[in-house]
């Protein structure tokens, strides 16, 4: 299947794609081919093969993953049992990165929530995005003082950062260290973008002094009000990657902020039973090179790809692919058009947030 890539889309337009890809998922699913989500969640190990990422964040698959050791000095997974601690040897590499470069910061430490599937692809829950290796959501909440268990990384639950009744930060639990946390994610080169809750870019905003370009970065979404989702790109040797379209140098603390402070983005979804794109998405939705990815061979064992500062990860074969890339839609029918992380925020006039102080 083709879909036809928009580069600027208009809102409406947006709308009438998601149909398109919604229709032409259900068309697939109908067809009782199994589903991508069913075949990449079975799988248990990473594809042994050198590290590369095919398709979009949203609509794709990876081999060469490495899985993030489940403890550091400076960091601990949650929510072991989900298996999704697998990225792109980057990917791992710069969560490392980051939990080092934070604790000398301050911060006492990352919990880690997920990264990709051992072989990335759709999930059977939670998010669109996360299918090559190169997304992961890290939580707001400093590692605690004490080791957790595996039972209390199953179960502890998350703080809100942000009211759900005015999307605003929590002024009670938010402190100078969060905003350096996301600065300091915000550094690196290779970081594209992050996705937080309005209420936390909206507090960053407000608050900022200084340098304030890496603000261009730290992107308002849904969600996002206990973790903070950190994006990389595509990285060299996967020529089959789709980047995502690069962010403004603008700092985002204008208009399209001030949209999501309006009625609009919060309006109830009308078809919340609707399926979900990666509940229809078969192989064929998926960069053909992405059923090789499914039938390689496992990684030998476990402790073979845990990501050891850089150890990990032997290549022992390679795929060949001679096509280019299919053109993949970035769309979501997951939800209502102007939901799509990968759709532009409509500019509409809208009251703008407070002036940013000391100016
Ligand atoms: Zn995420």
């Amino acid at each position: 299947m083709k879909l036809r890539s928009l580069p600027e889309r208009k809102p409406f337009l947006t709308a009438a794609l998601a149909l398109v890809t919604l229709a032409a998922l259900a068309a697939a699913a109908i067809s009782a081919e199994p589903r991508a989500k069913d075949l990449f969640g079975a799988r248990k190990l990473p594809a042994v093969a050198r590290a590369q990422s095919f398709g979009f964040y949203s609509r794709g698959c990876f081999t060469g993953g490495v899985a993030l050791p489940m403890d550091g000095p400076t960091w601990e997974v949650m929510r072991p049992s989900r298996n999704r601690r697998w990225g792109h040897p980057a990917m791992i590499a710069l969560i490392e990165k980051l939990s080092r470069d934070a604790a000398a910061d301050g911060w006492p430490g990352l919990l880690i929530g997920d990264v990709s599937q051992p072989r990335g692809g759709p999930m059977m829950t939670g998010h669109a995005s996360h299918q090559i290796g190169l997304d992961a959501d890290i939580w707001l909440t400093p590692m605690p003082k004490r080791p957790l268990t595996t039972a209390q990384r199953e179960t502890m639950s998350a703080t809100l950062m942000v009211d759900e009744k005015t999307h605003l930060v929590k002024e009670a639990l938010w402190t100078p260290q969060h905003t350096r946390l996301l600065k300091r994610a915000a550094s690196y080169p290779e970081v594209e973008r992050i996705l937080v809750n309005p209420g936390i870019k909206k507090k960053l905003c407000d608050t900022v002094t200084g340098d304030r370009t890496w603000l261009r970065k730290i992107r308002p979404f849904w969600g996002h009000d206990y973790h903070f989702h950190m994006r990389i790109g595509c990285q060299p040797g996967s020529p089959f990657c789709k980047a995502q379209e690069t962010t403004t140098d603008d700092d985002g603390c204008g208009k399209p902020l001030a949209w999501w402070f309006t009625e609009e983005p919060w309006r109830p979804n009308k078809n919340p039973d609707a399926p979900k794109a990666r509940d229809l998405m078969t192989m064929a939705n998926l960069p053909k090179q992405c059923q090789d990815v499914l039938n390689a061979p496992d990684a030998p064992s476990l402790e073979a790809v845990t990501y050891q500062g850089g150890a990990a990860a032997v290549a022992v074969a390679e795929p060949q692919p001679t096509e280019p890339a299919e053109t993949i839609s970035s769309g979501s029918a997951a939800m209502p058009a102007a939901a799509s992380a990968f759709a532009p925020t409509p500019k509409i006039g809208i009251p703008l947030p407070r002036p940013r102080p000391g100016n």
